[in-house]
C-alpha cells in the first residue's frame, strides 16, 4: 500500500509551502487509499523548538491534514541512525575521516581558487584508520560510488540526473556521534515503509545524495516527486512583504482552512477547469501527474476570492462562532448570547458580502454595539433633519406592529414610504445608520427583526435624544 509522510522541521513557521506538500502528500495516499504519516525532523536541538512543534499540529488540525500514524520524532531514532552508520563502516561502504577542519577549509579554498564546486577530496577513503593520530576525532563518510550517474525518475521533474563525479563522500555520522539529516531521513523513510516522498524541490540534491545511501544499505529506493516552489506575486522568492506565508497568518487573517486547501491544491496542480473542489473531489481527482513543473506564484486575490465562494457555503453556526470568538475582546462590544443570536439571524445576509472571516466579523459587530453608537461620516450625514423625522415616524409604526418578523417588518417600511412618497431606500438608509453606525447592513428588514423591537427602539431613541 501507498505510504507517504510530511516531515517538517519545527524551526519555525508552518509555511504555504510546507503546508502544500502536506497537502498533495495526504491527498495522494487518500487517493490512493494509503496512509499519511507525519515525522518531525527535529534532530537540530538548537534550532527546533516545541513551540513550532505546536505549531505543526495545530495548523495541520486546523487545515484537516491529520496523519493516519502517531507522528514519529526523528530525534528519538538516533541509535536506529547510528547503528545503520556503524553498519554500513562494517561492510566498507563507509570510512572514518579524520581530517581535521583545518584541512577541510584548505581544501575549499584550493577548489575556490581553481573555481571547482568545493567538494572533500577523498583523503581518508583508502586510507588505513590506524595512520590517525590516536583519540583524534573522525565523521563517518559515505563510500560514494565516483562512476557513472545517480538517476531518479521523478513522479514531476521526470528523469533527473547526476554525474557521480561530482558529488563528494557525504558525512552520516558527525564527530559527536549524531546523524547527519540526510542519513537520518533514508533510515527513517525506509523503515516507516514510505513508498512516495513528495517533497519541495529544493530538495532534489539531497535526493542524489539520499539515493546513495539507500543503495549502500541495500535498500530499495522510494520514488520520488520534486514539487516546484511558491514564490511571491511577483516571482520572487515568497517573503514577508508579500502579505501572510504562514497557516496561522492566514488563519488569523480569517480565512477558511477549505479556501487555503481548494487554494493550495490549485496552486501547481490542475484538473481541467475545476476549481472549487471539496476535499472529498480533492481526493477523488488527485493525482502526481496533474502537477505542473514551473514555480507558481502566489495570488493573495485569488485566495480571497476563494476564501469568499467558501465563506457562503459555510455553515451559519460555524461561521458564528468564529465571529464570536473574534468579537470577544473587542472594545465597545458586547459579546454575549443575544448578540450571538443576532448574528446567527443575520448571517445569511451577512455572508453574503464578506471575503474574510474579518470582514465578516467588522460587519457583524454592531450586533453588540453599546449605546449611544459613533457613527462615520457618511452615517452621520443620513441622520440629519430630514433622517431624524424619518426614524421618529416609522419608530412609532414598529413600535405599534403586532408581529415584529421580517415580513411584517418590510411591510411597515413600505407603507411609510408609500404614504411619504419616499423611496424605500430614504427610509432604510436613515435606519441603517441608527442600527449600524455605519450604511453597511444585510437587509433592512433582517436587520432589525435580529436586534428585536426593544433593541430597534432604543437604537432610534439614542438617536433622537
Ligand atoms: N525536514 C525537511 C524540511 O523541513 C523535509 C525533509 C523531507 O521532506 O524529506 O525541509
Amino acid at each position: 500500500t501507498i505510504r507517504t509522510r510530511f516531515a517538517p522541521s519545527p524551526t519555525g513557521l508552518l509555511h504555504i509551502g510546507n503546508a502544500r506538500a502536506a497537502l498533495f502528500n495526504f491527498l495522494f495516499a487518500r487517493h490512493h487509499g494509503g496512509q499519511f504519516l507525519l515525522r518531525i525532523e527535529d534532530t537540530d536541538k538548537e534550532r527546533s523548538t516545541q513551540k513550532a512543534v505546536d505549531v505543526i499540529f495545530d495548523g495541520l488540525a486546523w487545515m484537516g491534514l491529520t496523519p493516519d500514524e502517531e507522528p514519529v520524532f526523528q530525534s528519538s531514532r538516533q541509535e536506529r541512525h547510528t547503528e545503520m552508520a556503524l553498519k554500513l563502516l562494517d561492510q566498507g561502504m563507509a570510512y572514518k575521516c579524520f581530517s581535521t577542519p583545518e584541512e577541510l577549509t584548505a581544501m575549499r579554498e584550493k577548489a575556490i581558487a581553481e573555481k571547482r564546486a568545493p567538494r572533500y577530496d577523498g583523503t581518508w577513503r583508502d586510507r588505513d584508520p590506524s595512520e590517525a593520530p590516536a583519540g583524534a576525532p573522525y565523521v563517518i563518510r559515505l563510500k560514494a560510488p565516483r562512476e557513472g550517474e545517480t538517476v531518479i525518475k521523478d513522479l514531476v521533474q521526470g528523469e533527473v540526473r547526476v554525474a557521480n563525479a561530482e558529488m563528494d563522500d557525504l558525512i552520516i555520522l558527525r564527530s559527536d556521534g549524531t546523524p547527519t539529516y540526510l542519513h537520518a531521513v533514508v533510515c527513517d523513510d525506509h523503515d516507516m515503509n514510505i513508498t512516495h516522498v513528495i517533497r519541495g524541490d529544493d530538495h532534489l540534491t539531497n535526493t542524489f545524495r539520499q539515493a546513495m545511501i539507500y543503495r549502500a544499505l541495500g535498500w530499495e529506493l522510494p520514488q520520488f516527486a520534486h514539487l516546484p516552489l511558491i514564490h511571491g506575486p511577483d516571482g520572487a522568492k515568497l517573503s514577508k512583504r508579500h502579505g501572510a506565508q504562514s497557516v496561522v497568518e492566514f488563519r488569523d487573517e480569517g480565512y477558511l482552512p477549505e479556501a487555503l486547501n481548494n487554494y493550495l491544491l490549485r496552486l501547481g496542480w490542475g484538473h481541467g477547469d475545476a476549481e472549487i473542489l471539496s476535499r472529498e473531489e480533492q481526493i477523488q481527482l488527485f493525482d502526481l501527474d496533474g502537477v505542473g513543473q514551473s514555480p507558481s506564484r502566489m495570488d493573495y486575490a485569488k485566495l480571497t476570492h476563494l476564501n469568499g465562494v467558501w465563506m457562503r457555503r459555510a455553515d451559519d453556526e460555524r461561521l458564528t462562532n468564529d465571529v464570536m470568538e473574534r468579537l470577544q475582546n473587542r472594545e465597545g462590544i458586547i459579546a454575549n448570547d443575544k448578540t450571538r443570536a443576532r448574528i446567527l439571524t443575520m448571517m445569511p445576509g451577512l455572508k453574503e458580502r464578506a471575503k474574510t472571516l474579518v470582514e465578516l466579523t467588522d460587519s457583524a459587530a454592531f450586533a453588540g454595539f453599546t449605546l449611544p453608537l459613533t457613527f462615520t461620516p457618511k452615517a452621520e450625514k443620513l441622520l440629519d433633519e430630514n433622517g431624524r423625522a424619518i426614524l421618529a415616524g416609522i419608530g412609532k409604526d414598529l413600535a405599534e406592529l403586532s408581529s415584529f418578523t421580517p415580513e411584517e417588518i418590510d411591510k411597515t417600511l413600505r407603507a411609510y414610504a408609500e404614504k411619504h412618497e419616499l423611496k424605500l431606500g430614504a427610509v432604510a438608509q436613515p435606519l441603517r445608520a441608527a442600527m449600524t453606525g455605519s450604511t453597511t447592513s444585510p437587509g433592512i428588514d433582517l436587520t432589525l427583526y435580529a436586534l428585536g423591537r426593544d433593541e430597534v427602539l432604543a437604537r432610534i431613541a439614542s438617536v433622537l435624544s
